[in-house]
């Protein structure tokens, strides 16, 4: 078995990986650049049969997770070629592409399940659920020509699942030839000694936010992450406030299909529908949408009242709108973001806009990836023959953590 990385050698994200047995092929990931300039149009990375469909042994396109640094080109790829992915990430992408211009309403030919196997030519495939900051997410370990390679996807150890990475670690699958492990905390400047903020202490923080803030909070984090959703919904239950969430967020929730993740219908969740969507649900004449959400919705006169009560979901978007509801007297933002998107200039905007208001900011966040030390425990659970680096920017640096590093360079084929 081969393989080569087309993207995510030497950077974060835009992850796509070719593997080839027998003369068939599998591709993992198809991922948009984090690196690409705004309104920049990619290109898929140049594997025989992705763009057109032409090439039977190119047997299809396993995503790891629903991030669009790992699905973000699937919109490209011919519709002809199968695709595999986790059930609930596939229904969650499908709400995105109703609410956004992101998401995929493609229908997958097969899902991925916790350790569960699927064979696909000469490629057998084992699923791993992953703690990540997107639902949904896996690791993936590819065996072909009785050669082993496992690809990390994205993980981390330090989230509402990290039960699952340290399940990983006391059984990890056996023989690993190479271990494709993602690097994201691998920086020019780290000295493997860094950690930072787990869930847990997102969720505190939160409550300390909710107690300190007379008015309304402000939570920015995306609907999509999950785990964010359920902290935030939990500094609320121990804050005792409501949260208020938009109809895109109820949607995803619902979407997970899990009855642990709040619903529209659940104690102290209300859902808010701000301008934006009321204009698309009218536009798509989707009023089974609104009719759903309907007896659990909340309305500006509430917002004004009961402001010091409530904890509501906010997008830079709403700003005008709920300065016009003069629901913010007393406001805080807690900003769940990585902090880096507030130097971005619609960041700057944000910021000057919270300024005017008065509104102070403050950063409630926990990273959506491993730590150097725990990623120095999963290679040394998986003992790998050899590491070899991705979704890092500094990938020259993996041989200062961990043992056996062979580096490669996207477009660079390699024997696993
Ligand atoms: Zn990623």
């Amino acid at each position: 078995m081969q393989a080569r990385i087309h993207r995510g050698a030497a950077e974060v994200g835009g992850n796509c990986i070719e593997v080839e047995a027998g003369g068939e092929r599998l591709v993992l990931d198809v991922g948009w650049p984090i690196t690409a300039a705004e309104g920049e149009d990619v290109v898929l990375p140049g594997v025989a049969g992705l763009a057109d469909g032409h090439d039977p042994s190119l047997l299809g396109v396993v995503i790891s997770h629903p991030h669009p640094d790992h699905y973000g080109l699937l919109s490209k790829v011919d519709a002809s070629v199968p695709v595999y992915i986790g059930e609930s990430a596939s229904r969650i992408l499908c709400e995105a592409a109703f609410f956004s211009s992101f998401g995929i309403s493609r229908r997958p030919s097969g899902y991925l399940r916790h350790r569960t196997t699927f064979d696909l030519g000469p490629f057998r495939v084992t699923s791993f659920l992953n703690d990540h900051s997107a639902f949904d997410a896996y690791s993936l370990l590819i065996e072909g020509d009785g050669r082993r390679l496992f690809y990390t996807g994205d993980m981390r150890a330090h989230g509402r699942k990290a039960g699952i990475f340290e399940e990983l670690l006391r059984r990890p699958p056996e023989n690993i030839d190479v271990l494709l492990m993602e690097g994201t905390h691998i920086r020019e400047d780290s000295d493997g000694s860094e950690r930072g903020p787990s869930e847990r202490d997102v969720e505190d923080a939160c409550v300390d936010t909710c107690k300190e803030t007379e008015g309304m909070v402000l939570a920015m984090f995306s609907p999509q992450n999950i785990d964010r959703l359920v902290t935030v919904y939990r500094a609320c239950l121990r804050s005792g406030r409501d949260l208020v969430i938009d109809l895109y967020t109820a949607a995803i929730a619902a979407a997970t299909g899990r009855d642990t993740i709040p619903r529209a219908e659940w104690d102290r969740v209300r859902v808010y529908l701000p301008r934006s969507q009321r204009a698309r649900v009218i536009r798509e004449q989707a009023f089974d949408r609104t009719e759903a959400v309907k007896p659990h919705r909340i309305y500006p006169k509430e917002l004004v009242a009961r402001r010091g009560e409530l904890v509501m979901l906010f997008r830079a978007s709403m700003s005008r709108e709920m300065e016009k509801i003069a629901c913010l007297e007393g406001a805080r933002v807690i900003w769940s973001m990585w902090p880096g998107y507030l130097r971005d200039p619609s960041g700057e905007q944000l910021r000057a806009w919270l300024e005017r208001l008065g509104i102070p900011i403050v950063i409630n966040h926990a990273s959506g990836h491993a730590f150097i030390s725990d990623l120095q425990r999963l290679v040394r659970a998986l003992a790998p023959n050899r590491v070899v680096p991705i979704h890092s920017f500094a990938g020259d640096r993996f041989e200062e953590f961990f043992p056996r590093v062979e580096r490669r360079r996207d477009g660079q084929w390699w024997e696993v």
